[in-house]
């Protein structure tokens, strides 16, 4: 497996309850390193081009909603296989189905606020990490 780079999000809900160590202690106890990071508030238009994908869908609105609803954590997240990786440290969106000991299983309040976002695939990494931050920010 390969050294990847995946983009990470701490989503409102998380940040709302003083959840980022608990959650980047997660991360890192796992193996992948935190190598670049910020804290921001995403306004409507930024929110709706992140999860443009997803705009067809009924909870669009209701998610860009929740996106903006507060200050999001946004992170690289380095390691081996890291994308993958972090999705099974991360647990399925609906937390109720999350396998026990997974960021949403602990964390999540319900299938829309459910403290964290990863990217899916090597293509949606680069996209996403790129929406984010500059090469100069990414400090392995
Ligand atoms: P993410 O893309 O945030 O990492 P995911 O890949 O597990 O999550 P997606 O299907 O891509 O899930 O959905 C994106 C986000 O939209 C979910 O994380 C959740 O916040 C929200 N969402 C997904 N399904 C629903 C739903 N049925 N009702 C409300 N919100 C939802
Ligand atoms: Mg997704």
């Amino acid at each position: 497996m390969a050294r990847q780079h995946t983009l990470s999000i701490i989503k409102p809900d998380a940040t709302r309850r003083n959840l980022t160590g608990q959650i980047n202690a997660k991360f890192e106890s796992a193996g992948l390193r935190i190598v670049a990071q910020k804290r921001l508030q995403l306004t409507q238009a930024q929110a709706e081009a992140f999860y443009a994908v997803h705009s067809a869908r009924p909870f669009f609105a209701g998610l860009v909603a929740f996106m903006i609803s507060g200050p999001v954590v946004a992170q690289v997240l380095e390691g081996e296989d890291a994308i993958a990786r972090n999705r099974a440290i991360m647990g399925a969106t609906d937390p109720k189905k999350a396998e026990p000991g997974t960021i949403r299983a602990a964390f999540a309040e319900d299938i829309e606020a459910n403290s964290v976002h990863g990217s899916d695939s090597v293509e949606t990494a680069a996209a996403e990490i790129a929406f984010f931050f500059s090469g100069l920010e990414i400090v392995g």
